[in-house]
């Protein structure tokens, strides 16, 4: 091969950019919305769906800074997944946003996936999640994968009823039969939704992450860390923010981040027993993070207690959740600007 005229060589880096050097006419992007109560698996999906190498892309950041977008690029088809939060019962404002953005999520979509645990039949969770795929304002196809039936056994008509069960809940939808852990059936599921994607170039740059998006993510981590330790006692009472997010010289990454918390009595449990417990979440993100950067990663968690930031919206966009717009007086004290607690 010769070596490319600058002109040429512009154009070449500009298809580099977008991962193919020519993307066949057949092409197919779009977008797949993944809904789901908590613990069904959509996390665990999309990483194996993924290969684990997720790449993170926000492309209007103020709106979509809370749904973790991967990007699958295959030969054929790219499929960007926005991962939403999960549909949780809207008792307090947070429950009320994540609830907002899930159902915001789905008028956006090509194509719903919505994940369900075969282990169980459908409780009032999915049924919500059900009813706000009913309710959504478009009706974009629907594949309900049936997860975890890795832990059905063998034979059983289980996978069955809970086929009938589910589909019940939606009855436009197909069924696909899914081990997300396993990898069973998802070559399957990423073809299927493949070929409900547009006709259409790929939408993004293969490997496109950028450091504010990298730094969201290990925040997302650290919250996932703090919840799934914690689970009943501090429910979605907990919001992170990364404080700074620094490559060292040696190769590792350094990063200080805020778990914010309600009340005294969440910040106990957090901490733990001698601090017990924030090590062992801080670890377990560490992992986490580790695994995203691919590199070695210093952790560092404080626990702060700011009550009542649930209800505060401003304070809940500057950690980055997406508040819906409203016309508010503006009310700003000068003090504001001032540095944090
Ligand atoms: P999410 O809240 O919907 O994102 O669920 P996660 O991906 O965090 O998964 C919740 C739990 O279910 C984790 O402990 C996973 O390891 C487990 N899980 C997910 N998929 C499967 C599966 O296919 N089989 C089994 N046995 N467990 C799974
Ligand atoms: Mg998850």
């Amino acid at each position: 091969m010769n070596e490319p005229e600058p002109a040429e060589m512009n154009e070449f880096d500009v298809h580099d950019a977008i991962g193919e050097s020519e993307h066949r006419a057949d092409y197919r992007a779009g977008f797949v919305a993944v809904v789901g109560r908590p613990n069904v698996g959509k996390s665990t999906l999309i990483n194996a769906l993924l290969g684990q190498k997720i790449s993170i892309v926000s492309p209007k950041p103020q709106t979509t800074r809370n749904r973790l977008l991967g990007i699958l690029t295959r030969e054929d088809a790219q499929l960007i997944f926005l991962d939403t939060p999960g549909i949780h019962l809207p008792l307090h404002k947070l429950g009320e946003v994540m609830v907002e953005t899930a159902a915001a999520t789905l008028p956006d979509a090509d194509a719903l996936l919505w994940v369900v645990d075969a282990t169980g039949a459908p409780n009032d969770e999915d049924r919500k999640v059900a009813g706000i795929i009913a309710q959504a304002r478009t009706r974009p196809p629907l594949i309900i994968a049936l997860n975890k039936l890795d832990r059905l056994s063998e034979g059983s008509d289980t996978a069955d009823r809970r086929r009938q069960e589910y589909s019940a809940l939606a009855p436009h939808g197909e069924v696909a039969l899914i081990s997300a852990v396993r990898g069973d059936g998802l070559p399957e599921l990423a073809d299927r939704l493949s070929s409900l994607m547009p006709l259409s170039p790929p939408l993004f740059p293969q490997d496109q992450v950028t450091d504010q998006q990298v730094r969201f993510m290990a925040g997302e981590l650290v919250r996932e860390q703090v919840l799934l330790h914690l689970r009943d006692e501090v429910p979605h009472a907990v919001a992170v923010l990364v404080d700074e997010f620094s490559e060292r010289a040696n190769g590792m990454t350094y990063i200080s981040a805020v778990v914010y918390v309600e009340r005294p009595t969440q910040k106990m449990i957090i901490l733990g027993k001698d601090g017990a417990m924030i090590k062992k979440i801080g670890q377990a993100a560490r992992h986490q993070i580790e695994e995203l950067l691919e590199t070695r990663v210093f952790l560092e968690l404080w626990v702060k207690v700011r009550p009542k930031w649930r209800t505060d919206e401003e304070e809940l966009r500057r950690l980055g959740y997406p508040m819906p717009k409203k016309k508010r007086p503006r009310r700003r004290s000068t003090a504001r600007n001032s540095s944090r607690a």
